[in-house]
């Protein structure tokens, strides 16, 4: 089987048309990237060396409107893995009927292995780079892995300059004070949270407290974690890189983070901080924590790690895809086989984008809304996206991946469609 991802993804793409046929060229048009960009970008370190560290950018589609997509900084970053989260965010957009196409950039690079002042001249560097591909009606990015809204601040500042007009809707999941909206911070986590709560009956979860496990404790991992731990559920593992911890009597996740930010391991969470000298942790490995007994799993980390090795493993009743790419295509398969409902990525992360997009919408406006406010617009779009998503798995018995990207193809034939096709062409004849 082949490696890429960008395969596996399409792979899902094609699964979904087996399902649903669409018009031929709107097929023919979702094949491959509509632009792609490779960028180096030299950085003077801080002992006066300069490095050249490489960047990309990719506009997969904008049938629905301008590309957007976050920037990851990571080691592993590569064109495959930039053009596979740019296709999955041109489904993701689709899904949840906002109007963008799919984009994504990234630098390869270990973050933590530079300081903040590296950290800013690359980021400053990677837009400056990129500047002349993006803009705020063709490309809008965000932050991704390893990227944050303090980021995100340096790169508007710096479009800012080249451009030479203040151009807040350039990029979103930037700082309140730069033009942020309120209640994006927490938007990814808390829409995967909406969406679990809209299709638990559907999915036939139980009644009542559900038992919870987190892979990757970043920005989605914990507020997914905080929402479920303060409705009442159980959380009873999460981890990050180095590790994770584990408790049958459910953690706190606000504690954890408290200790995760103050250690910058959490590890460290065993014995430091007042609820953690009361609970009996145990370590857990991330391997372990995707086999736990749970009613649902959330990887929240990075991609392909639910595998044909472990598919057959795994024992939670649903699986929540916060990370992009988790599950790989024949994990997929074997979950169905075993009836573990997978809420898909693109599905299930979607409130990160939907919120952007308010942000977008407000620094168009010019016009800012309370948080409450963001969270009711957020709900409404990931119960809508929920409630058509089951539906459809109604309709056509397939898995809900498959059925979200119905949901997204609906949309996209019917863009297609509406700019021409060779159908409204022999009509003229
Ligand atoms: P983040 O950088 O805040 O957190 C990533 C977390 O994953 C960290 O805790 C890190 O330690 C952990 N991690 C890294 N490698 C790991 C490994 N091998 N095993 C277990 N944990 C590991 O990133 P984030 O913004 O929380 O993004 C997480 C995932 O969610 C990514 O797949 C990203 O593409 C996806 N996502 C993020 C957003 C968003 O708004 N931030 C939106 C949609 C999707």
């Amino acid at each position: 089987m082949s490696d890429s991802i960008f395969d596996s993804a399409k792979a899902q793409l094609d699964k979904a048309l087996k399902y649903y046929s669409i018009d031929s060229e709107s097929e023919l048009r979702l094949q491959t990237p509509k632009a792609a960009l490779s960028v180096s970008i030299p950085v003077r370190m801080d002992d006066g060396s300069l490095r050249v560290f490489q960047g990309y950018r990719v506009r997969y589609n904008d049938l629905l409107g301008p590309a957007k997509g976050g920037i990851r900084f990571h080691p592993g970053v590569n064109i495959d893995e930039v053009k596979s989260l740019a296709f999955w965010m041109t489904f993701k957009c689709a899904v949840v009927g906002i109007p963008y196409g799919g984009g994504k950039g990234g630098v390869t690079v270990n973050p933590k292995e530079l300081s903040l002042l590296e950290i800013e001249r690359l980021s400053r560097g990677y837009m400056s780079a990129v500047a002349d591909f993006i803009g705020p009606n063709v490309d809008i990015p965000a932050p991704d892995v390893y990227t944050n809204s303090m980021i995100m601040g340096w790169m508007v500042d710096e479009y800012s300059k080249v451009s030479g007009e203040y151009t807040p809707s350039i990029i979103t999941g930037k700082p309140i004070a730069l033009g942020g909206s309120l209640g994006r911070e927490d938007a990814t986590g808390r829409g995967g949270y909406y969406a679990l709560e809209a299709m638990r009956d559907g999915l036939g979860l139980p009644k009542g407290k559900l038992t919870v496990a987190v892979q990757g404790f970043g920005n989605v991992g914990y507020h997914f974690a905080r929402l479920a731990a303060e409705a009442g559920h159980k959380v009873v593992a999460v981890s990050d890189s180095k590790g994770g911890i584990y408790t049958d009597d459910g953690l706190d996740p606000k504690s954890v983070h408290q200790v995760k930010e103050e250690s910058r391991e959490l590890k460290a969470a065993y014995c430091q901080g007042s609820v953690c000298e009361i609970r009996d942790f145990q370590s857990i490995s991330n391997e372990d924590l995707l086999e736990l007994d749970v009613d649902v799993l959330v990887p929240a980390a990075l991609e392909n790690v639910i595998t044909e090795k472990n598919a057959p493993k795994i024992r939670a009743k649903v699986v929540v895809e916060l990370a992009n790419g988790p599950t790989a295509p024949i994990a997929d398969e074997i979950l169905f086989e075993n009836k573990i409902h997978v809420i898909p990525d693109i599905l299930a992360n979607a409130g990160g984008v939907t919120v952007s997009y308010f942000e977008w919408v407000q620094n168009r406006m010019g016009l800012y809304w309370e948080e409450q406010e963001v969270h009711e617009r957020l709900k409404k779009k990931m119960d809508a996206a929920s409630f058509e998503v089951l539906e459809l798995s109604k309709e056509h018995g397939c898995d809900l991946r498959t059925c979200a990207y119905i949901a997204a193809l609906r949309r996209l034939n019917e863009a297609v469609k509406a700019k021409g096709t060779l159908r409204n062409f022999n009509s003229r004849r």
